[in-house]
């Protein structure tokens, strides 16, 4: 699965990191995962658990920190959110489809796979939007002893 390969990656750099710098132990580490980008929690959760066994961040907390997606437009150049682009597309009507309680959610807040298809420039309305996923999982922060 994504997650895994993702999260192994993590933990290799993670106790390369830790080997470089002299820790002897691991207890939190903080990583950053994109809104977009569709990663589980529960299984980077289980991943992490699992690849940190009999090493020295075996039982160390691990937090998951929401990055918000940044979008750029490549005929204008213009520069947005998730919650922006969502407002936008509101506004026009387009794609939106009631939920339970009858206000207009977007298909993409069940399927952020799709989001390319739906997204339009809230300045310009054009379709050729860039997707900054650079942080879709990264270390953010690790603690420890030395
Ligand atoms: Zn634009």
């Amino acid at each position: 699965m994504h997650e895994w390969s993702l999260m192994q990656a993590v933990v290799e750099a993670l106790l390369e990191f830790a080997g470089r710098n002299g820790f002897s132990r691991i207890s939190r580490v903080v990583v950053e995962v994109n809104e977009v980008s569709q990663l589980e929690e529960d299984i980077l959760r289980e991943a992490y658990s699992v690849l940190t066994e009999n090493t020295i961040a075996e039982g160390s907390t691990l937090v998951i920190e929401k990055v918000p997606a940044r979008f750029t437009c490549n005929s204008c150049g213009y520069t947005f959110s998730l919650e922006e682009a969502r407002r936008a597309l509101e506004r026009l009507g387009e794609y939106a489809i009631p939920d339970e309680e009858g206000t207009l959610d977007m298909p993409t807040h069940y399927i952020p796979a799709v989001i390319h298809g739906f997204l339009r420039c809230p300045r310009c309305g054009s379709r050729d939007i860039w997707a900054d996923m650079t942080s879709s999982l990264r270390v953010k922060a690790v603690e420890g002893e030395r």
